[in-house]
């Protein structure tokens, strides 16, 4: 391709409500364009990188035995009412209705389209099992988008659904599935980690997040430092130390204004690690709808809703207001568990736990030497504090660390969640009917696209992997004499006709902007023809990153097609 034909609109400087490195390079060299929150274009150069990821995506999952279809995007309200999802899955859906009144709604993800279609088409258990995928154009409305493609509310996906007759079947399937992710997020030279994770609104008994470590993900994920254990934070547990201090009777003390942690901490002269915090949290869906519960971490540790929401078997918790708290007896800024009216739960770290301070459940007075098992009836211990690092692994007892990840997919062993509600069902091979067994496999395209940015860039602009790079090699004409360009346009010709993809830069512009151009653009390899060179019968040749050196005009185009192996990609 002639870069005077292609659309490539570069800015000079750093669009100014970009936040995260990946967005202001893919804006700043022309790849994308927003056009509205969360909602982008993909300019050519941006559709080649997406093809790119797509054809390596395409590739793996064929070779692992998975088949491609394409569903549609809108999808008929009656299947999220028959999964019993139409509710649960929360505003992020967006529902909409046709000319006839008909409920639909953008799909966010498919188990409930793909389950309708293999419901009416499964029959036998010889048809099993089957690993079905696409890759296409999701909708959530996500409350915040941001950072450009990696939080989009129109982002594309590719995702997979298998279907099986048992769940041996199914868990074989979930392991060929996450060495696949592996094998692909490796052909990428991705820095990247499977951690453990929480199976959200798709659910599911065991599931793997993929995550490309970069400092702007969004994701913590906790790891070991002497063994294999992974999870993002939501999910995470780990061990502190028991926190027991010296402890007398309960007794009131005044803490006048004193509400928080640190606060509390400050006025008596204690650590925070020898507080109570008590959160109290209005529970929504499942057995306790509506219930009003308190729960209880060390003043030092935050509470993870994910795993308290959990713990509730519910679909979400929402912060109590002032009232709610009076209603079960507290006050908010000094509840204590003790006499609350409410259900309480704490997190495990504080069994046995002694000598304490926590709120009295009177303004401006909290109780000391709180001993957790003398003086607290009926409560009950769960996972609720999130990991920290420093913690204990509780594999192997040594140090977890923490860092940043950014999703990139997600591998989900669903058993029969879906397919029960769906009625996936096919004659077994004791000729009964039996439910079938369901995974569903997500990769983030678009995101990835992003995800690879953050990770491969320089001061200077991107640095494509040798696999996604839009283009293989960028041709750069300097100066502008006819023999220059004359020399370029043979050597494009044959480097086309080899099957190189290349982006010849046969511009009118100074020297100077058209380099800056290239490194901005991140093509790993360059082709540079200028006229002093031409009169000795170089041209100098050079790695995005690494070392440039001259070579024979004679022999470039067999240089450059010896580096650099054919991808098979028409231009
Ligand atoms: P997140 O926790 O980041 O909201 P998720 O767990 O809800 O993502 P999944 O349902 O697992 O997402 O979807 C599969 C993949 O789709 C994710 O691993 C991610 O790479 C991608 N993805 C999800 N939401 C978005 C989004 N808003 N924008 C871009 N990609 C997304
Ligand atoms: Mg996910």
């Amino acid at each position: 391709m002639r870069y005077s034909k292609l659309f490539i609109p570069t800015l000079r400087d750093d669009p100014a409500d970009a936040e995260v490195i990946s967005h202001k390079l893919l804006l700043r060299a022309g790849y994308i364009r927003r056009v509205t929150s969360g909602v982008y274009d993909y300019l050519p150069m941006g559709l080649r990188v997406l093809r790119k990821i797509e054809a390596v995506v395409r590739e793996e999952l064929t070779r692992a035995g998975a088949q491609e279809l394409l569903m549609p995007m809108v999808q008929p309200s009656e299947l999220w009412e028959k999964s019993g999802r139409m509710e649960k899955y929360g505003p992020e859906l967006l529902r909409f209705k046709d000319r006839h009144g008909h409920e639909s709604c953008l799909g966010p993800t498919h188990e409930e389209v793909i389950c309708d279609l293999v419901s009416r088409e499964l029959r036998s258990y010889k048809q099993l099992p089957m690993n079905l995928y696409q890759i296409q154009t999701k909708f959530r409305d996500e409350i915040r988008p941001r950072f450009g493609l990696m939080r989009g509310r129109e982002f594309i996906m590719k995702d997979a659904y298998s279907f099986h007759a048992d769940d041996a079947c199914l868990n074989a399937e979930y392991d060929n599935m996450f060495a696949t992710y592996c094998r692909i997020f490796e052909r990428f030279n991705l820095k990247f980690r499977p951690v453990e994770a929480d199976g959200g609104t798709i659910g599911g008994n065991k599931t793997h997040e993929f995550h490309v470590l970069a400092e702007s993900g969004e994701d913590l994920i906790a790891h070991c430092s002497g063994c294999d254990y992974a999870a993002n934070v939501e999910k995470a547990s780990s061990q502190r130390a028991l926190q027991t201090f010296e402890c007398s009777a309960l007794q009131t003390v005044d803490t006048p204004h004193a509400t928080s942690a640190e606060d509390v901490a400050a006025l008596l002269s204690v650590p925070t690690s020898q507080l109570l915090k008590t959160l109290v949290y209005r529970v929504t869906g499942g057995e306790n709808d509506g219930v009003i519960v308190a729960a209880c971490v060390l003043g030092d540790d935050q509470l993870q809703e994910i795993k308290l929401i959990h713990a509730l078997a519910a679909d979400a918790v929402e912060m109590a207001t002032d009232e709610e708290v009076s209603t079960v007896g507290g006050i908010t800024g000094f509840i204590g568990p003790q006499g609350l009216n409410a259900m309480v739960l704490m997190d495990n770290s504080l069994i046995d736990a002694t000598g304490l301070v926590a709120g009295a459940n009177q303004k401006d007075v909290h109780v000391t030497g709180l001993d957790v098992s003398r003086d607290l009836k009926s409560v009950s211990f769960v996972d609720l504090r999130e990991t920290r690092a420093g913690d204990s692994c509780e594999k192997c007892g040594s140090a977890i660390e923490l860092s940043r990840g950014i999703e990139v997919g997600q591998v989900f062993a669903l058993g029969t969640q879906y397919t029960e509600s769906m009625e996936v069902m096919f004659q077994n091979q004791e000729g009964k009917r039996a439910v079938a067994t369901m995974g569903c496999y997500g990769i983030g395209i678009s995101r990835l696209m992003a995800a690879v940015v953050e990770q491969c860039n320089d001061d200077a602009g991107i640095v494509w992997p040798a696999e996604l790079a839009p283009f293989q090699l960028g041709l750069i004409s300097m100066g502008k004499s006819e023999e220059v360009l004359e020399a370029s346009e043979a050597i494009y010709n044959q480097l086309l006709d080899a099957g190189i993809e290349v982006l010849w830069d046969e511009r009118k512009e100074r020297p100077g902007v058209k380099f800056k151009d290239a490194e901005l653009l991140g093509l790993p390899m360059q082709l540079v023809i200028g006229d002093r060179g031409l009169k000795e019968g170089v041209v100098e040749m050079g790695w995005r990153k690494g070392e440039r050196s001259e070579v024979a005009l004679a022999d470039a185009v067999n240089i450059v097609i010896d580096r650099l192996k054919p991808s098979g990609c028409t231009n």
